[in-house]
């Protein structure tokens, strides 16, 4: 099961850095478009810095779980060191907390 979760993790790590540097290219690229299509741009912009954000956000809570994992503290609740329950890590594979201590 631990080897499942494992290389979900890194799946989703691996996804999402294409993700990121996909976003990063098209900034650049952005950029160097011709000025009347700016404001439609900045609208483009602003979706993307959005998405770019969360990915950065997901991306470092899965480099968390992976340090975690490594130390053989995945799995185990930051809060009260409790199990967190498999279910739970399946739908949020990076989560730290066990249902109790995240309410
Ligand atoms: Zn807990």
């Amino acid at each position: 099961m631990n080897k499942e979760i494992l290389s979900s993790l890194l799946e989703k790590k691996y996804e999402l850095q294409r993700r990121i540097s996909a976003i990063e290219a098209d900034f650049r690229k952005g950029r160097s478009q011709d000025f009347s299509e700016q404001t439609c741009e900045n609208k483009n912009n602003e979706v993307l810095n959005e998405i770019h954000l969360e990915a950065k956000i997901e991306l470092g809570l899965i480099s968390q779980a992976l340090i975690r994992f490594e130390n053989k503290e995945y799995g185990f609740c930051s809060q009260c060191n409790g199990v967190i329950h498999p279910k739970r890590l399946k739908i949020l594979p990076y989560i730290d907390t066990c249902i109790n201590c995240a309410k």
